[in-house]
């Protein structure tokens, strides 16, 4: 308390994609404290493990201070030892290879990795220092590997990105419905509030679809373990039940949706050369093709009970159960999904499956009935998909490709004409490739662990990142493995180190003040990309004629044209205050001289505003405990494209009436209808088989963040969970020789693991298949993983692959 010296104030978790508050409590420029924030509406007053520890994620023994170059005989050496050197000294090297990659090659020979775990700010920066800056598309975020599938389901059905619901449905459905998502350890804190919501709520009931036994079963009246991708059987099964029952709402159908077929042999995303793509005829392909009712009834009839029940494995009671909740009229349903339907070769096509079942029934946009896409990270949704750091992206929905969309870019950043390229860069994957071949060869990894979270990356003959023709640099504040494997690392501020903001998944964007300083030596991810866009000039990265078109660019480097340009630095310098008065440092705006994160942050809220994507104005983000976009008039929208709730429903639709729903992000292509989309069954690209007989599913632990290279520092959460281990079911155990705690090896195709084995965890696999974590960097359970991807969406499935085990 502040008696004692502590000052409190509030932040967004570091962690999950929950987006919870947290209060800090520091003291003597340290937090020495945290608890959940009563005043949070997504939290009240509650966290999980994770978030109680957080304060401890700042202070691990081996914080990197200093920057650590390769060297050999005082330069520069790819094969050199890590030594330190200034931030000068880091920033020349590093800008001298990437402009030699630019001259010989061009902007599609570099790139940079980012993250949903970036501030809006950082990803805004980067957004504009690669494309509009170095003229190269080839940025994208960690987020691919987690949501793209669902921003893909989005864009198709809606014409429009994130949910149209919001956490309030946790307590107002009736049922919930969970598709592939481990809430109980992922999103615990929603959870708690689904397991309030039953316990309370007469005639409530949860439904739990995985293919393992997970804690949300505990909870679950009707528990589902299916085989491996057989929920696009299951789903197809389901709106041919509502469709054979006549239970579909033919009035909100008539009004509301359009059909559509989409080609079907689109490949698995892997390289073009595998034997897997060369079947593919359309690989890649998206395109939509309007069909009538009758055709779309026609797709789905042959899911029939018996045929899902087969192929899923689970018992036609359950299913049958399932799809009576979906088809009664008078039940609220909420479903929710997270890795399970994105990390899925057919990621796009699933979440779509689940839209058809929300659309046939009308269950959509309204307290309740919600289609909800979790997601994993804090910021997937404000850094990753609102700012606009996919490859294919710009801020607020808009895309590289579209001539139109390049100009409102332009326009906003003040560039020439032309500037940004309408090609779109490498994807996750595709960078991963394209460094491994050479072909790509500066690369920038900030906020995130590739070489440990990459699928099959991590392999021989070497990774990308240590092929000698590339140049890789690795911001982070712990020397994680993929710092080990870079040329260079830059030493990371940490999140309450600087101010920041996050953007969550139910469109809740929230700010933190910047509450103690970093190490000393340690700096922001925007802090060194602002400063490492001063080495450039655009004379040296832009060609004559474009130079020609703003000729009083020339010369000039790209930190003034880009962050010092009457844009960003509009925001002079100005005192950083809580409601009660406590002044907040600002390390960034001391360093920059203007106030840089509000000059970033009003220069990109001005793309979605009066564009449906409305944030509210900077300072309103301080006071607030985050609100819900789109932010018109100070008000939050909470169920978007309903009459009442979304102010964009009316200005889109002015005839309609109260109550009403009109999907506006399509309102251009089909006049405000949402799509069905037509997506059967496909096998995934790898099944077990006589050499490799068990499915591998991987993910995370609740006590574990992602690679767990902060959490594995918190002494209390790495004895909870101090090593990944194999989750697996007692008679495939038993059969394979293999005991309970002992030590097994992992196979598959593409590498081997060691690690103990657990048949009585919290995770119970059903025969035939085995769960990893991914947390543990003593056992990178993805040199195992197959880089197959959704070719709609790029998005990696990391849920199924085949792999033997044997006695270590
Ligand atoms: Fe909340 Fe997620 Fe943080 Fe846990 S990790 S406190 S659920 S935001």
């Amino acid at each position: 308390d502040e008696d004692a010296g502590i000052r409190w104030d509030k932040a967004a978790c570091r962690f999950c994609g929950t987006g919870c508050s947290v209060l800090l409590g520091v003291k003597d420029d340290r937090v020495v404290a945290s608890q959940g924030d009563p005043d949070a509406p997504v939290n009240k007053g509650l966290n999980c493990i994770k978030g109680y520890f957080l304060p401890k994620i700042l202070y691990g023994e081996d914080r990197l201070t200093k920057p650590l170059l390769r060297k050999k005989n005082g330069k520069f050496a790819k094969d050199g030892k890590f030594e330190e050197v200034s931030w000068d000294e880091a920033f020349d090297v590093m800008a001298d290879q990437w402009k030699k990659s630019l001259k010989k090659k061009g902007p599609t020979s570099v790139g940079m990795f980012g993250s949903g775990q970036w501030t809006l700010w950082d990803g805004y920066a980067a957004s504009k220092f690669i494309k509009g800056g170095l003229r190269s598309n080839n940025l994208d975020p960690n987020a691919r590997h987690c949501m793209a599938s669902a921003v893909g389901a989005f864009i198709r059905g809606f014409g429009i990105d994130e949910p149209m619901g919001c956490y309030d449905d946790l307590e107002q459905g009736d049922v919930f419905v969970l598709w592939g998502s481990n809430m109980a350890e992922m999103h615990p804190i929603l959870w708690s509030r689904i397991t309030d919501t039953r316990l309370t709520k007469p005639g409530c009931e949860v439904h739990v679809l995985s293919t393992y036994r997970h804690r949300c079963f505990d909870l679950a009246d009707n528990g589902m373990v299916f085989k491996p991708q057989t929920d696009l059987a299951i789903l197809n099964y389901i709106a041919n039940y509502i469709i054979q029952n006549k239970a579909y709402n033919k009035a909100f159908i008539d009004k509301h949706v359009q059909f559509n077929k989409t080609p079907t042999d689109i490949g698995y995303g892997l390289r073009a050369s595998d034997p897997r793509e060369k079947k593919a005829k359309n690989r890649m392909k998206g395109k939509l093709t309007k069909i009538s009712f009758e055709d779309y009834a026609k797709s789905v009839e042959p899911y029939t009970l018996e045929k899902a029940s087969k192929m899923s494995g689970v018992p036609k009671k359950q299913l049958e159960r399932l799809a009576k909740v979906y088809a009664d009229p008078k039940k609220k349903v909420t479903s929710l999904w997270t890795m399970g339907f994105n990390q899925h070769t057919r990621g796009v096509w699933v979440n779509g499956l689940c839209y058809n079942v929300h659309l046939l029934m009308g269950k959509i946009s309204e307290p309740g009935n919600s289609p909800f896409s979790l997601t994993g990270q804090p910021s997937a949704c404000g850094t990753a998909r609102e700012v606009g750091t996919f490859s294919h992206r710009l801020p607020a929905d808009l895309v590289v490709k579209k001539k139109a969309h390049r100009d409102i870019a332009e326009k906003i950043w003040k560039l020439p004409e032309g500037t940004i390229n309408p090609k779109p860069g490498f994807h996750a994957v595709k960078m991963m490739r394209m460094l491994n071949d050479g072909v790509m060869n500066c690369y920038w990894q900030m906020c995130n662990n590739q070489m440990q979270a990459g699928a099959n990356t991590n392999n021989e003959p070497y990774p990308g990142y240590r092929n000698p023709d590339n140049f890789v640099t690795v911001s982070d504040p712990y020397p994680t493995v993929s710092a080990q494997a870079a040329d260079l690392i830059l030493p990371t501020a940490m999140w309450c180190e600087r101010e920041g903001a996050f953007g969550n998944a139910e469109r809740r964007t929230q700010f933190w003040r910047q509450q103690v300083h970093p190490p000393q030596g340690a700096h922001s991810d925007m802090w060194q990309i602002l400063e490492f866009s001063k080495r450039f000039t655009v004379d040296e990265v832009w060609p004559e004629d474009l130079i020609a078109k703003k000729p009083e660019y020339k010369g000039k480097t790209l930190y003034e044209v880009l962050y010092e340009n009457g844009q960003v630095n509009q925001f002079p310098k100005q005192e950083v205050k809580d409601e009660r008065g406590n002044v907040y440092d600002n390390d960034e705006m001391e360093h920059f001289g203007f106030y840089v994160q509000k000059g970033l942050f009003e220069e990109y809220a001005s793309f979605g505003r009066g564009h449906g994507h409305d944030l509210a104005p900077y300072d309103m983000y301080h006071k607030a405990r985050g609100l819900r976009w789109p932010v018109v008039n100070g008000k939050e929208t909470l169920w978007r494209f309903r009459e009442g709730y979304d102010p964009y429903v009316a200005k889109n639709n002015p005839d309609g009436k109260k109550g009403d729903v009109y999907f506006y992000g399509n309102h251009k292509k089909n006049g405000g209808r949402a799509n069905i989309i037509t997506a059967p069954y496909e096998p995934p690209a790898e099944s077990p088989d006589s050499e490799y007989p068990l499915w591998l599913c991987t993910g995370r632990v609740l006590e574990h963040w992602h690679s767990g290279s902060m959490t594995r520092r918190v002494p209390e959460l790495y004895r909870a969970v101090p090593d990944a281990v194999v989750f697996m079911n007692k008679k495939d155990a038993k059969k394979l020789k293999l005991r309970n705690g002992r030590m097994a090896k992992i196979s598959s195709r593409r590498g081997t693991i060691t690690c103990k084995v657990e048949t009585r965890g919290r995770n119970q696999p059903p025969q035939g298949l085995v769960f990893v974590p991914w947390f543990d960097a003593g056992r990178l359970v993805n040199k195992l993983t197959l880089d197959a991807t959704d070719p709609l969406s790029k998005e990696t499935d990391y849920k199924k692959c085949a792999v033997k085990i044997t006695k270590a």
